[in-house]
């Protein structure tokens, strides 16, 4: 289909695809055409990796904003919100407004109503719907990505009544999901009620094999001579043999390549990429390497801490590391330079391979089995997973084809991975709703939020999930939202009148009376809170992901809980509820990363310390500021004093800062570095800063003159401009470090946390 024949859309449309080098849809694409996508139609795709998923998504929100209406773009994860805001900016010349709703959790998103396309996670829609943002009644086309993640334990149901929420909202809502190839994809349009496009369909044709010996074996059943060296690993081996060229059969040379490494954890990202840097290395022309040493400098700008190190030493030597515990800078100035074809092997993690569009030559998925909690130890990576990793080989127009291999080290293992991997279909996607921790906490929502009052009207509600879809069993759904209604009523959460099973009586109080009857049978002294013991209380609720404790970790956290243990909320469990106790261990490791960042403690001494990654960081810093921000709330429903000391907990938390300043922290633009400076010149508040001597300011602010204009037009000054300042050499500034976090190129929105990478 020519992109000239696409009803509905805006006029401007054919010629920007085509100044794109889009010509033609791909046959999928075409296919969502004729089914009407561009007209209002629901419809499910499940189409293999890079075959063209984000265009049908741009022909879905663009004709329907061309009819006066919003889209919404649900992301499944968070670092990818940024990443597809920067995809859709690209229409802002056209005339429409792109928003993207990330961080703060509480507010209702007002701004977002002026916006024509909004990008948002599950999570941070499902938040919107709970405060009643109102923009979302005028919602008239929604896109849920990589909607087979539905499947997911931990995040799955939220997806899934997020859908049916906004579905219920909103009847004339038009949902598109893409997916992954999946089994069942029937399964999901029926949910949708929607149109469904089915397709095996690729842009470029895709080898799959396994690697064993000295061979690749393929799935057409050939094989090809990969010869591993002495003391070589086979990736290694993959690695070169995908650098070198080629002779073709007709004398042509195909150019070397790239390779795409897939492997289970950080840490073994972050060591592969270590390694394989010494096999690109003899590679590099002096041009490439010379222009690796920049990007490498640029990386180690982005943040002082060891992961920008490592990544900046593999990446001068060709080779880098990709993973979500990377700040945003940084993956982007590695997936650029990879790209380029700079860089000549990227060590993944699954994490952001579906989102993040970085096609390679060859694809190696290492490591097959992974590290999983509820399994107690490895387990096999899904075939969706496997074949979604494998679905990045080849570039459209650069490769001739792509290739994807596992790499099997006995010959029983390459029979396994042929079966369980290269030959075997996905599997079918199921609703992961009626695990009991999930449905709670939606059904507690649902009513809390006013989505039904009822038992009837809860059931009805549920019928629009997928899980009511895919239980045929009648009765059923009932029994399992009556075992969660009677542990809600059972732990005070809801009232159920019991003597009245008539289903239409049921009446739930709203969530502040709840909150109201609670705070009162548990009050606390406001003036025993401390950070730390607020940092305990939300690190125990399971909205926070808890730190692990590793082995050596028990010892030192028992010593600080025995130190600490008044400041802890509630009774400490006893050291013989073995899970318990070891919860609240870990929940005070965690409360202690809260607390160190809100003391100033720097980035690369807690990643150190906690073994883990930037990203990780604000992760975890995000949620808590988000729990506490809720805990505010109830205080102030309530009356409670302790509203004071969550307030300043989660400022500490969120600028990560001492309480001294707290109120300076929070001019935009100032952050806790610059902050700390400032107070050392002298400066203590917001106030002060508006009448401060601006030589002080720009001394303290390290002659950065931009910096200090828009610090001082932040805080209210009436004259902001530095032009003819000078910094008053007598402001000693103590670690001016030229990248202590807060480069020169910093983006202001971002300044406030230092750099504190995306999770
Ligand atoms: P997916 O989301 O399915 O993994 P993408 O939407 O990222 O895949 O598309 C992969 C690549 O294909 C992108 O670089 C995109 O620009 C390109 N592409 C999409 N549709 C077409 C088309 N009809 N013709 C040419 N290139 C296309």
């Amino acid at each position: 289909m020519d992109v000239a024949d696409l009803p509905g859309v805006p006029d401007w449309l054919p010629d920007h695809l085509r100044d794109d080098g889009i010509e033609e849809l791909y046959p999928p694409q075409a296919e969502a055409v004729e089914a009407g996508v561009t007209e209002g139609a629901n419809l499910v795709a499940s189409i293999p990796t890079a075959s063209g998923k984000t265009l049908i998504a741009e022909l879905a929100m663009l004709s329907s904003v061309a009819r006066g209406g919003t889209a919404l773009y649900i992301v499944p994860l968070r670092a990818l919100a940024s990443e597809k805001q920067a995809e859709f900016e690209q229409f802002e010349q056209y005339g429409l407004s792109i928003g993207v709703s990330t961080g703060n959790y509480e507010s209702d998103g007002g701004w977002l109503g002026d916006c024509d396309v909004v990008v948002a996670t599950s999570e941070k829609v499902d938040s919107l719907v709970r405060n009643d943002a109102p923009w979302l009644d005028d919602l008239t086309c929604v896109v849920s990505d990589e909607v087979h993640l539905v499947d997911d334990g931990q995040r799955g149901p939220t997806l899934e009544v997020t859908l049916a929420k906004l579905r219920r909202l909103n009847p004339d809502l038009q949902t598109v999901a893409l997916s992954a190839t999946i089994g069942n994809a029937g399964e999901l349009a029926g949910w949708l009620d929607a149109e469904l496009v089915d397709s095996d369909w690729r842009p470029i044709e895709l080898q799959k094999g396994v690697h064993y010996g000295q061979a690749l074996h393929l799935e057409d059943g050939s094989q090809q001579r990969l010869a591993v060296r002495n003391n070589e690993k086979p990736t290694a081996a993959i690695v070169r043999d995908t650098l070198q060229d080629k002779q073709g059969e007709d004398g042509s040379v195909e150019e070397g390549g790239s390779t795409l490494v897939f492997v289970n954890s950080r840490r073994n990202a972050e060591a592969a990429a270590e390694r394989l840097a010494s096999t690109v290395r003899p590679h590099l022309s002096a041009e490439e390497q010379a222009q690796l040493e920049g990007i490498a400098a640029d990386i180690r700008d982005v943040s002082d801490t060891e992961t920008s190190d490592d990544l900046a030493d593999a990446v001068a030597d060709g080779a880098a590391f990709h993973h979500a515990g990377l700040a945003r800078g940084h993956r982007k100035l590695v997936e650029q330079a990879f790209q380029d074809r700079l860089v000549k092997v990227v060590c993944a993690t699954p994490t952001l391979a579906a989102g993040v569009n970085t096609p390679s030559r060859r694809v190696v998925v290492r490591d097959w089995r992974r590290y999983d909690g509820s399994a107690g130890g490895m387990a096999p990576l899904s075939v969706l997973e496997v074949h979604q990793m494998m679905g990045r080989a080849g570039r459209p127009g650069l490769d001739p084809y792509g290739e994807a291999v596992l790499v099997a080290s006995s010959h029983d293992e390459l029979d396994e991975l042929f079966e369980r991997y290269v030959w075997a279909d996905p599997e079918p996607v199921r609703s992961k709703l009626a695990a009991e921790p999930a449905l709670r906490t939606h059904i507690l929502a649902t009513v809390s939020s006013g989505f039904a009052r009822s038992r009837t009207g809860l059931l009805e509600f549920l019928e629009q999930t997928l899980y009511a879809s895919q239980t045929g069993e009648s009765g059923r759904l009932g029994m399992v939202v009556d075992d969660v209604l009677t542990y809600l009523e059972r732990n005070g959460f809801l009232d159920v009148d019991a003597g009245e099973l008539d289903a239409t009586s049921l009446e739930f109080p709203t969530a502040n009376e709840l909150a109201e009857e609670r705070a009162a049978s548990a009050k606390i002294d406001p003036d025993d809170v401390s950070a730390l013991g607020l940092y305990h209380l939300v690190s125990r609720t399971p909205d926070m992901y808890q730190l692990y404790l590793r082995s050596g970790d028990r010892e030192e956290y028992e010593t600080a809980l025995y130190e600490r243990e008044d400041e802890l909320l509630g009774p400490t469990p006893s050291e013989f509820e073995d899970e318990r106790f070891e919860d609240w261990l870990s929940a005070l490791k965690t409360a202690r990363l809260l607390e160190d960042w809100a003391s100033e403690v720097d980035e690369e001494t807690i990643t150190d310390r906690y073994g883990v990654g930037p990203g990780d960081i604000r992760g975890k810093v995000e949620t808590a500021q988000w729990l506490l921000g809720a805990a505010e709330s109830l205080a102030g429903e309530v009356d409670s004093d302790a509203a004071r000391a969550i307030s300043e907990a989660r400022i500490r938390v969120e600028h990560g800062v001492r309480e001294e300043l707290v109120d300076l922290a929070g001019v935009r633009g100032v952050g806790r570095k610059r902050a700390r400076r400032l107070f050392e010149a002298g400066i203590s508040d917001r106030a002060e800063l508006r009448d401060a001597a601006k030589p002080v300011v720009l001394a303290a602010l390290r002659g950065r003159r931009k910096t200090a204009e828009n610090v001082l037009e932040n805080a209210g000054h009436r004259n902001p401009s530095m032009a003819g300042i000078e910094p008053d050499p007598d402001v000693e500034v103590h670690g001016a470090s030229p990248r202590d976090g807060e480069g020169d190129h910093e983006d202001e929105s971002e300044a406030d946390q230092s750099n504190l990478g995306d999770f």
